[in-house]
């Protein structure tokens, strides 16, 4: 039987507010553990929390951005669980009253656009963090640290619209380019500032109903949450092959073994015996701060891709690559301004320059080459100075140097040969070594015209000058 996968995602993305939800300890990651804790973020008895109106304007950004209606009362809830990283017993989160709900994000999928529901984005706070010592199972104690108790999050629970795991990943990488665009979140994966969640479930191809589903959590890169689903779709579909029935449940994706396995049984919205918070008051958003929140939003990643086609007169694809990140877009942009030639500053990046990023698995703002340097490089191109070939030769060392490419070239001497002399010299030698072919080609055979250009670029290590090479060598061979 074939089957379709059926993907919703919840992200949970950290908010970069100075201070944290309820109270003014520091956000700062990677402090002493228990040095930003205070008496409301740790839950002592008689502390009251405090809304931070920051964080409600980063969630109504993004509310915005991704087309959702900013509802005008929201309810903060308490949702009750045991937990060695929650103090409170309770963690502070919208419920039934989400700030933003209806929204969507675009995706391009193989060149087609495609729209995810937004169901709600909701604000809460974060939990703290647990370490142990060695593996969960095997360690004789555990750590916890309150740092990141209370943290503003975001949560945005897309439908059950995602078929794919890479259709996962465009929409996960969209999200991410969204926030970072509205710089609310810093998107880092590693650091658990995005953290993503899936709901996955899979029915009989042209089954209207789903089936029973399966969240998978810990994944904790672009690639794991791919590898997660493709693993976790396979599995679903081997247990209904077997006869047998998917149990609904949360899943914990093991990235050293490449599996999921199962952590417990899921739990339903009443487990958590959600009320209101009776410390908070309902939060009241009115028109006017709304409409001013609007005005201020940036360009977002759709607009900036609109823009790049109509100014720039590149392809749609390029510019939806190139705006994938704001910092890859602020590179692009940077290069052009230096060097006024879009589409080969496009080309390279598209080509060389991201070949090289995703082998190293690096971000654009890891990038080792400057715009600067980059738009060097073009402008020796563009001048003849170095062949196009060369160039890439030049890339890859200033890739891996750092360097400038004036350096390099005249440090390797990869100077193009435009003297027409010394070409002629080449041509020569190549037609002293090789007399039979030069008779078959006056004979009629003109495919060798090839063979001796690659011969006269031999000799010249690939620098001469390839129009030179094929002026000249014409007249020659004619002889
Ligand atoms: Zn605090």
């Amino acid at each position: 039987m074939e089957y379709e996968p059926v993907i919703g995602l919840e992200v949970h993305a950290q908010l970069l507010t100075g201070s944290k939800i309820f109270c003014g300890c520091s956000t700062a990651f990677g402090e002493e553990p228990n040095t930003l804790t205070c008496p409301v973020c740790t839950g002592q008895p008689g502390s009251l929390p405090v809304l931070n109106r920051k964080a409600v304007e980063y969630a109504i950004k993004l509310g915005l951005a991704t087309s959702c209606r900013i509802t005008p009362y929201s309810i903060f809830a308490r949702k009750n669980y045991f937990y060695p990283d929650l103090p409170k017993g309770y963690q502070i989160s919208m419920y039934e009253r989400p700030l933003a709900v209806d929204g969507v994000i675009e995706v391009a999928i193989e060149n087609q656009k495609k729209k995810i529901k937004i169901i709600r984005i909701h604000m809460e706070e974060d939990a703290g963090k647990l370490k142990h010592g060695e593996t969960l199972e095997t360690a004789a104690f555990s750590y916890v640290d309150f740092n990141r108790t209370g943290v503003p999050l975001v949560e945005i629970v897309s439908g059950p619209d995602i078929r794919s795991p890479e259709e996962a990943g465009d929409y996960l990488r969209k999200l991410r380019a969204i926030l970072q665009y509205l710089e609310i979140c810093t998107g880092n994966m590693e650091e658990g500032s995005f953290r993503c969640d899936a709901n996955v479930s899979v029915r009989p191809k042209g089954q209207k109903e789903l089936g029973t589903r399966a969240e998978v959590k810990n994944m904790n890169s672009f690639k794991h949450v791919e590898k997660a689903l493709e693993y976790e779709i396979k599995r679903q579909i081997a247990v209904l092959d077997g006869g047998e029935k998917i149990v609904q449940e949360t899943r914990l994706w093991d990235a050293n073994e490449g599996i999921t396995v199962s952590m417990r049984g899921k739990e339903e919205a009443h487990d958590y015996r959600y009320f209101p918070d009776p410390d908070l008051v309902p939060l009241k958003i009115d028109e006017g701060w709304v409409d001013e929140i609007r005005k201020s939003l940036p360009e977002l990643p759709g607009e900036k891709k609109d823009r790049f086609v109509r100014q720039y007169q590149i392809p749609e694809y390029d510019a939806e690559i190139l705006t994938s990140t704001k910092a890859m877009a602020n590179y692009y942009e940077e290069c052009v301004r230096l060097l006024p030639e879009p589409k080969t500053v496009s080309n390279w990046m598209m080509g060389d320059l991201l070949k090289e990023l995703k082998r190293d698995e690096r971000e654009i703002d890891q990038c080792p080459v400057t715009p600067r340097h980059l738009s060097e490089m073009l402008s020796m191109v563009k001048a003849g100075t170095i062949s196009g070939k060369i160039a890439k030769d030049v890339f890859e060392e200033m890739y891996q140097t750092g360097e400038r490419p004036e350096t390099i070239v005249k440090e390797k001497g990869w100077n193009q040969i435009l003297d027409e002399g010394e070409i002629e010299r080449a041509i020569s030698k190549a037609m002293e070594t090789n007399p039979k072919q030069v008779e078959d080609y006056r004979n009629g055979k003109d495919k060798l015209f090839g063979f001796f250009v690659g011969e006269v670029m031999k000799q010249t290590q690939g620098k001469a000058n390839p129009k030179l090479v094929n002026d000249i060598l014409k007249k020659k061979l004619k002889g």
